[in-house]
């Protein structure tokens, strides 16, 4: 069986002061059936590090280069993230396609470093609103995956795949546990074609998860947990989802 598992996606918020709070507020509320881990900006990996000493709370980082190393200012190597004792990577995130002009390779690529580096990417695909009434999810996810499929290669099941469709993040409508569902087992198919591993690999969900519509989510047969954007910024709600995994 898939165990399930939960991650929050801090994105650009936080503070030495706020996180400290949150995690305290999550730690005490360990354990949790499921696993979960936090993916918080780079200038706060090592101090929440030391903050989840002792727990299970796995930690994660929101982007990293597609370069090994060398001279790319401002740039963040997957080597550095699994020395400063990250477990996961999120890559591909819909806000990263759209305002760093990201691509199914680079994406691709990303992941591939990640895994290179000993590290569990968490790939994201998802469909623009424009995208989901021309009809075109599918496609548009496939094609996604796709990228990551064959620059994995054997590898392939050594990621964690995120379905996030773009009209869901931040906006408060989530996708109906149908629709996420419907897309899910496309993309578990998808990976079966690729890899004999496929039932074993975790689909998140993301998009407007809170903690009153996560239990329906989590229900669904191809949706192993979910990546929380918002609601993981709150110790009680986070807590709250990780629970309803
Ligand atoms: P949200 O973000 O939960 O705030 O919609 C999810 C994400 O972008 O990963």
């Amino acid at each position: 069986m898939r165990r399930k598992l939960v991650v929050g996606n801090w994105k650009m918020h936080g503070s030495l002061a706020t996180n400290a709070e949150l995690l305290a507020g999550i730690r005490a509320a360990e354990p949790f059936v499921c696993e979960a881990a936090v993916c918080v900006p780079f200038p706060y990996l090592s101090t929440c590090l030391l903050a989840l000493q002792g727990s299970h709370i796995g930690l994660g980082a929101q982007d990293c280069s597609a370069h090994e190393q060398g001279a790319y200012t401002g740039e963040v190597s997957a080597a550095m993230l699994a020395d400063v004792g990250c477990r996961y990577v999120i890559v591909g995130h819909s806000e990263r396609r759209a305002y760093h002009g990201e691509s199914d390779q680079l994406v691709a690529d990303k992941a591939k470093m990640v895994i290179g580096k000993g590290l569990v990417p968490i790939v994201c695909v998802g469909e623009t609103l424009a995208e989901r009434e021309a009809g075109q999810t599918e496609a548009v996810v496939k094609r996604q995956l796709s990228a990551v499929i064959h620059t994995l290669g054997q590898c392939i099941p050594q990621a964690v795949v995120a379905y996030e469709p773009v009209w869901a993040i931040g906006t408060g409508k989530t996708a109906t546990p149908e629709q996420a569902q419907e897309v899910h087992a496309v993309l578990r198919k998808q990976l079966a074609a690729a890899t004999e591993h496929a039932g074993a690999m975790r689909i998140l969900y993301g998009g407007s998860v809170k903690p009153d519509n996560a239990a329906a989510l989590f229900a669904q047969p191809d949706i192993d947990g979910g990546l929380i954007g918002g609601a993981s910024l709150k110790a009680a709600d986070f807590v709250a989802i990780c629970r309803a995994a």
